[in-house]
């Protein structure tokens, strides 16, 4: 089984042309590591550029974001189906920095549904922002699977990724410890078996946060977990060939 890492470069970088660069280290890197199922997300302004440029098959596109609405009076905002029409298979739905903005559980549940619709596979992002001892956080992130998951069909569920990302733990060095992404995993695994039944088991989990060279091989043996989203790390062409290579190496 391949690992999926899924490369969330932001808003960054700063200029197309460094976009461009980054994209070609990224892209030799990538094509030295079979086991890896790359999946870059470039800001929206630059995914039509290097999707339509690159003719390779090892590195597939997402969107961060994408609009629920098919079209209309959105200024500002892209549909599912331009991002598609661009090259985007994946769309990040519902990442914290989108919640942060005021994206709530019930808009996320709108993507995902839209997601699917367009035959493309949304990455369902949750995670608490804060983790206290009562144990709140299992509420938060259960409420967010089943809002976000309340339409849809049993037939779709499997195509739905979920990416664990603890928020607290995002941008640093320090992931939360593979233990609890092992306990987290089976607590998300149980929600939605709980919704679906069986065939929640096919659905594919990842851990987000912080996860760079030297934490990705332990998160990746004890955390329960199929792959990673790599914000900062990613946008780093050295640390970010590391981090591949320990993957595909040591897998
Ligand atoms: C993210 O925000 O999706 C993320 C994984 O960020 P970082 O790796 O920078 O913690």
């Amino acid at each position: 089984m391949k690992t999926i890492v899924v490369a969330n470069w932001k808003m960054n970088p700063p200029t197309f042309r460094e976009a461009r660069k980054l994209f070609e280290a990224t892209k030799k890197t990538a094509e030295k590591c079979p086991k890896i199922s790359l999946i870059i997300a470039p800001p929206a302004i630059y995914l039509h550029a290097l999707a339509s440029n690159y003719r390779g098959k090892k590195i597939s596109f997402a969107t961060q974001n994408a609009h629920a609405e098919a079209n209309g009076a959105f200024t500002g905002e892209t549909s599912i189906a331009q991002a598609r029409d661009v090259g985007a298979e994946y769309v990040l739905v519902g990442h914290s920095e989108r919640r942060a903005m005021g994206e709530t559980n019930e808009a996320t549940g709108k993507k995902v549904s839209a997601v699917l619709a367009q035959k493309m596979t949304p990455i369902l992002c949750v995670g608490e922002t804060k983790r206290e001892s009562s144990g709140e956080y299992l509420d938060i992130v259960g409420e967010q699977l089943r809002t976000a998951l309340a339409d849809v069909a049993p037939a779709k569920i499997s195509k739905v990724i979920i990416a664990y990302e603890p928020v607290w733990a995002i941008g640093g060095e320090t992931t939360m410890s593979p233990r609890d992404m092992h306990s987290m995993a089976i607590f998300i695994r149980k929600t939605i078996v709980g919704i679906y039944g069986d065939i929640g088991h096919s659905v594919k989990i990842l851990y987000g946060a912080s996860v760079g060279e030297k934490n990705v091989l332990e998160m990746l043996r004890e955390g329960n977990v199929r792959g990673f989203i790599v914000g900062h790390v990613s946008t780093d062409p050295e640390r970010f060939a590391t981090l591949l290579k320990v993957i595909q190496n040591e897998t």
